[in-house]
């Protein structure tokens, strides 16, 4: 199974695009240190330290991840169909 994406830049990615995948910044503290550990939502491509969501995780996940927001609208729309 892949794993969740990050905003780490492998060897590959450094050459096929130089460009926009730069400084993704967290959403939580704004900052654009440790990409290994900043996750990017499937959803929105926005970047959030593992260690900055609450609770913090200390794993990257495995398969799609989605930020606080995201998930927040997911779970809502399930719940909402769940009801119907
Ligand atoms: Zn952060
Ligand atoms: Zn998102």
């Amino acid at each position: 199974m892949r794993r969740a994406r990050t905003a780490k830049k492998d060897d590959i990615a450094k050459e096929k695009e130089q460009i926009s995948l730069d400084d993704v910044a967290c959403e939580k503290c704004g900052g654009a240190d440790h990409p290994e550990w900043i996750l990017l939502c499937d959803s929105c491509d926005k970047g959030w330290h593992a260690s900055c969501l609450r609770p913090a995780i200390m794993l990257i996940p495995e398969g799609d991840w989605f930020c606080p927001p995201c998930e927040h609208v997911s779970t809502y729309w399930t719940k909402f169909k769940f009801t119907l």
